[in-house]
Order: C-alpha cells, then structure tokens, then sequence
C-alpha cells in the first residue's frame, strides 16, 4: 500500500491508475479503525481496480468543546489493517495541506436542509464541515464511487444530496453498520465508555429495534413509539438528544404513507454520544 501526505503525491498515483482504466473506489475516515471500517474497504475492493482510503481528523466538523484534540489516533495500526485488507492507498495530510490558510477552508459547502435538524440541531456545522472535506477529497480522488457508512445515516444522505445537487461524478455505495455481539455500533467513540457504561450501551440499539418491530407490526402512532423509547432510553440511564421515525430518503417527518423509513437516535453516556439507526421497509403494506 502506498501512503501519500500531500496532494500532489495523491494526484499522480491516482491519474496514472485511471489512465490504465482502473476503476478507482474511495473511502474516507477519521481513522482509528474498527471491522466497521473495514467492511466498507472491502466493499470498495468488491466494486472497483483501486481502493484509496483516506485518514483526516478534520477540524471543521467538531465542534467547540468537542473531541477534536482527544480524537483517538492510531496511525500505524491503521496502516497495518488497510495494508491487510487490501487497500491500494492512504492518503494521509496533515491539516495544513488540506487547509492551507489559518487551517480552515475559506469556501464552504453546506447542505442547510439535512444539515440542521437530528445530529445537526445538536453539532451546528458538523455537517457543514463534513460535506466539505467530503467535496474537497472527491476532487483529489477523483473516484469512480465511494463508500459510506450506513451507521452515520444523516451523514450519508448529505453526501448523497451534495453529489446530486454539484454534479459530482461520483456514485455514493451505502454499507450496512458493522456491530458488536451486544448490537452496539461499532464506534471510535465507544472507547471513551467505561466497563459499566459499556453495559448499558446496548440499549440504545434495543431501543432502535424494538420501534422499528413496531412500525413493522403496524403500529401507526408513530409519536408514541418515540416517547415510549425516550422515556426507556432515560430509564436506562443513557441521556437522548433525540430519538425519531423519518422518512428514509430525506429524513422528512414521516408520515403513515411512508413506506421506507429510518429511526434515528442519539444518546450521551458518559464522555461519548452515541448515534445509530435501523431502517424499516414495509414493501407489502397498502
Ligand atoms: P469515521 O472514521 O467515523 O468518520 O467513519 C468513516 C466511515 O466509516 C463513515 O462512512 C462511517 O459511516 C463509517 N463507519 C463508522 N462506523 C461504522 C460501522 N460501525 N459500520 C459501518 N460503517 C461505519
């Protein structure tokens, strides 16, 4: 595996792979890699010649007081997995290369719709800074397609809604979330629970699949099933920023003629705030 610090690095290794024709798969990264992680390498490896990954523990989507300096890094072990895992490249750039001036980008891309209600009512400009890392990288990879996690469900359909309104020729892969035995998430974050919190963790996931089993079973109220979960979620001793049924391709309120939805939720416990989701399809309903 190449690992690349600069842009111009990148660019050139890229160019010359899509001069042969390659058809080059993307996957950007915080690092401090998980199985999460790397099942979305190995659905770029599935689709695409090259895979690039790329680590950046981008600045612009963490807020104040945020865990920006605290974020775990653990570079060489990630080099390691993605060297195992059959990734062709890293690109790895310091802040500055990415952000030349003050380390900050002076143009932004922002997606104001998706980006201010669920996580974006309680991170103001996370995904703001998300979507444009996320722009800025696809014009240095130049990808034929990319691969997001399915776990960080409103960030997906940003990107998803970014490279729809730009005309990026980039086609977005949406890869299912990778979980502990116990159902948790797997999470870089996970690691800032304690022994008893990490117990109680689970329950958040529960919670997403005991509403999702009653959407599936007809239950219509959907008001009342987030209410119900809120109030186990504070049973349990997890604090909730919010728990809601959206529709599934825009994260609009959902209505009873939806048909493809997501619940989301996030929790704080402890150090970590914790996000997960689980979709619900109901094709056989009239
Ligand atoms: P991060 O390093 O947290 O920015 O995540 C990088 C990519 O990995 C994003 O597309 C995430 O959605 C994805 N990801 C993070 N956790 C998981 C997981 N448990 N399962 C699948 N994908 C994940």
């Amino acid at each position: 595996m190449e690992v690349f610090a600069t842009i111009e690095e990148l660019k050139s290794a890229v160019r010359a792979w899509r001069r042969e024709g390659q058809v080059i798969g993307f996957v950007p990264t915080m690092g401090n890699l998980h199985d999460g992680h790397l099942s979305l390498i190995n659905v770029a490896r599935s689709r695409a010649d090259r895979v690039v990954a790329s680590i950046f523990v981008n600045p612009l989507q963490f807020g104040e007081g945020e865990d920006f300096s605290s974020y775990p890094r653990t570079e060489d072990r990630d080099k390691t997995l993605l060297e195992e895992n059959g990734c062709d490249a890293l690109f790895m750039p310091a802040v500055r290369e990415l952000y030349p001036e003050r380390g900050m980008p002076v143009t932004i891309v922002e997606v104001p719709e998706l980006s201010n209600i669920l996580c974006g009512a309680h991170r103001p400009g996370h995904f703001r800074g998300v979507a444009t890392v996320v722009a800025k990288l696809f014009n240095l990879v130049e990808p034929d397609l990319a691969v997001f996690g399915e776990k960080d469900y409103q960030q997906l359909v940003v990107i998803r809604r970014m490279v729809e309104d730009l005309c990026f020729p980039v086609e977005i892969v949406g890869a299912p979330t990778g979980r502990e035995d116990d159902g948790l998430a797997m999470s870089s974050r996970n690691q800032y629970l304690t022994e008893s919190e990490r117990r109680t963790a689970p329950a958040l996931h529960r919670e997403l699949a005991r509403a999702a089993g009653a959407i599936a079973d007809g239950e219509q109220d959907f008001g009342k099933i987030c209410d119900r979960s809120l109030a186990a979620l504070w049973e349990e001793g997890l604090k909730p920023d919010y728990f809601e049924i959206r529709r599934a391709s825009d994260l609009a309120v959902a209505g009873e003629e939806d048909r493809h939805l997501v619940v989301l939720a996030a929790v704080r416990l402890g150090r970590a705030r914790l996000i997960d989701n689980e979709r619900i399809d109901l094709i056989n309903r009239n």
